[in-house]
C-alpha cells in the first residue's frame, strides 16, 4: 500500500494512524533491498538505524506531537551527502568504509522534520558524470529498461523514486545531476537557487555550482521537502537565503499573465525528435492553461559546456586534493614512502573519470594557462549570468528540454567523454548562473522511455516555478506513470 502513495499522502496516513511509521519504514527497507539487487540504486540500506528511528518518531506522534508535514516518511540520500553513522562513499573506492561523524545540514533538517533515512543512493563517482556509470560499485539501471542508464549523477536518487521504493530522495546538482536523471527516469526534481540550501556536509565537487535538492514523484512532494531543507545555515556562508521557503497551498488552475520564453535554438539539431515533440507539447499545454509562450534565441549556447567543464574541473582538482591518503579515505597498503602514499592512494582510489577531471582542472589552473582557460571561463560565466538577467526582464521563466535524448544503453557513451559532456548542453548554464529549475516528466519516446522538460526561473523564484509546475501536473498524467505499465 505504501508503495503507491505520495510522500504527503503517506505522512497524512501516518498522522491518522492508518499506517504505522514502523510499517512504512519496513516496507521501504524491503523495497530498497529489492531495488538494490535489481537496479543497483542503493549503496547502503540502513536497516537498524531506520527501525530504531521509526519507533522514536511513532512514539512522538502517539504523544500528540505535530512534527512536520512529512513526519514518518522514509527517505533515501545520495551518497555524497554526509549521514552520521552511515557509510558515505561518493561511489568511490577513495571513501570506501568512511563513516561520517556528522550529518549534513540538509539531513539534520530532514531528521528534525521526523523523516527517516533508510539508505544511501548510488551515483557517479564524486558526482562526476551524467549516467551513473562512473561509480566504483557499478552502474545504476533504469527501472524503465534495465539495459539503460538511469542518468546521472543522482541516478540512484531518481531510479529509486521511479521504482517507488521510496517516495522522496535527496540528490545534488552541479551541472544537471538532479534534473537529467529525473528526465531519464520519469520523476520530478528541483535544482534550487544557489544559496537556498546549505551545502554543509555535501562532499564538494565544484563548490560554486553544487546544490542539494529534492526528487519525488510529483512537484508537491518535492516542494514539501524543499521547504524542510532550505534556509540559512551558519555552517555555510554561501547559503544566503534568510528564511526557509514557504509555498502557498492555494491551487491555481490558470496561468494568465505568466510569460514563458522558449529558446528556439535549443530545438535545432542535436536533439532527438521524440524529446523535441514531448517538450514542445509541454509548452502547448502551458499555453492552453493561459500562459503566453514566446520564442527567443538563447545567447551563448555554444559556450556554456566549455565554461562549465573548465570551471567544474578546476574546482574539482582543488577540492579533491584533500584525499591525500593521510587525513582520511583510502591509504594504499603498498606505499613505502610519503610520496608513494600520495601517488598510490590516489591512483588506486580514484576512477578514470575523476582522474581525467583532476588533470584537466590542474591544467587550466596552471600558470601560463590560467588566463587563457580559467579566467576566460569565468568571464564567460559572468556574461551567461547577465544574459539570463536580461531574459528575466522579458520572461517569468524559460522552458527548455533537460537532455537531448532519452536514456541510452549502459556502456553506449561511456567511452566517449565529449559526447557525454554534450549531453549537459541544456542544464549547465543554469548552474553557472546559480538559478533554480524544476524538471518534470512530459512524455515518452517511441521506445517507451520517459522524457522530461525544465522550467528555469530567476534567483529565488522557486514559488513561481512551483505554481506553474503544479498547474502542469494537474493537467497531465505523465508523472503518474510507473515502469511496468502501472499508474501511481
Ligand atoms: N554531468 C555533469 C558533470 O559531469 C553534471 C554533474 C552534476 O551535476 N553533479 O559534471
Amino acid at each position: 500500500m505504501t508503495c503507491c502513495m505520495s510522500a504527503i499522502g503517506l505522512a497524512g496516513a501516518i498522522r491518522q494512524r492508518k499506517i504505522g511509521v514502523g510499517e512504512a519504514v519496513d516496507a521501504a527497507l524491503r523495497a530498497a533491498d529489492k531495488v538494490q539487487k535489481e537496479h543497483n540504486s542503493f549503496l547502503a540500506v540502513a536497516h537498524d538505524s531506520a527501525r530504531k528511528r521509526a519507533a522514536e518518531i511513532q512514539a512522538r506522534i502517539d504523544a500528540g506531537e505535530d512534527i512536520s508535514v512529512l513526519a514518518g516518511v522514509p527517505i533515501g540520500i545520495k551518497d555524497n551527502i554526509s549521514t552520521l553513522g552511515i557509510e558515505t562513499t561518493c561511489a568511490s573506492k577513495m571513501l570506501e568504509g568512511y563513516i561520517p561523524v556528522f550529518n549534513a545540514t540538509a539531513v539534520e533538517r530532514i531528521e528534525q522534520a521526523g523523516m527517516i533515512v533508510i539508505g544511501k543512493l548510488n551515483m557517479d563517482e564524486f558526482a562526476m558524470g551524467g549516467s551513473s556509470e562512473t561509480g566504483a560499485f557499478g552502474a545504476v539501471r533504469n527501472p524503465w529498461d534495465i539495459s539503460r542508464v538511469a542518468g546521472g549523477s543522482s541516478g540512484g536518487s531518481a531510479a529509486s523514486v521511479a521504482a517507488r521504493a521510496v517516495t522522496v530522495t535527496l540528490g545534488s546538482d552541479t551541472g544537471g545531476s538532479i534534473r537529467q536523471p529525473c528526465s531519464f527516469c520519469g520523476v520530478t526534481g528541483i535544482k534550487p537557487t544557489y544559496g537556498a540550501v546549505s551545502r554543509y556536509g555535501l562532499v564538494a565537487y565544484a563548490s560554486s555550482l553544487d546544490q542539494i535538492g529534492p526528487i519525488g514523484a510529483d512537484i508537491d512532494d518535492c516542494a514539501a521537502l524543499l521547504q524542510i531543507i532550505s534556509g540559512s545555515d551558519e555552517m555555510d556562508g554561501t547559503c544566503v537565503i534568510n528564511q526557509p521557503f514557504v509555498f502557498e497551498d492555494s491551487i491555481t488552475e490558470r496561468l494568465e499573465g505568466v510569460k514563458i520564453g522558449l529558446p528556439r535554438n535549443y530545438f535545432e539539431g542535436g536533439i532527438d525528435d521524440d524529446v523535441k515533440t514531448a517538450v514542445l507539447a509541454a509548452a502547448k499545454e502551458l499555453e492552453c492553461a493561459g500562459a503566453v509562450i514566446e520564442d527567443f534565441d538563447m545567447p551563448l549556447m555554444d559556450y556554456a559546456i566549455h565554461a562549465y567543464y573548465i570551471i567544474a574541473c578546476a574546482e574539482a582538482s582543488s577540492n579533491l586534493s584533500r584525499y591525500d591518503g593521510l587525513k582520511y579515505g583510502r591509504r594504499s597498503p603498498s606505499a613505502g614512502s610519503l610520496s608513494e602514499v600520495y601517488r598510490l592512494s590516489r591512483s588506486e582510489g580514484f576512477g578514470l573519470e575523476v582522474k581525467r577531471r583532476i588533470m584537466l582542472g590542474s591544467f587550466v589552473l596552471s600558470s601560463g594557462y590560467y588566463d587563457s582557460y580559467y579566467k576566460k571561463a569565468l568571464q564567460t560565466r559572468a556574461i551567461i549570468k547577465s544574459s539570463y538577467d536580461s531574459l528575466f526582464g522579458r520572461f517569468d521563466m524559460i522552458l527548455s528540454p533537460v537532455a537531448p535524448t532519452a536514456a541510452y544503453k549502459i556502456g553506449e557513451n561511456i567511452g566517449d567523454p565529449l559526447k557525454m559532456y554534450m549531453g549537459d548542453i541544456y542544464t549547465v548554464s543554469v548552474n553557472l548562473a546559480g538559478l533554480p529549475a524544476v524538471s518534470l516528466p512530459c512524455g515518452f519516446s517511441e521506445d517507451g522511455l520517459p522524457v522530461g522538460f525544465q522550467l528555469i526561473g530567476s534567483a529565488f523564484s522557486e514559488a513561481r516555478l512551483f505554481r506553474v509546475a503544479r498547474v502542469y501536473q494537474r493537467r497531465t498524467a505523465f508523472h503518474k506513470k510507473r515502469p511496468g505499465g502501472g499508474a501511481a
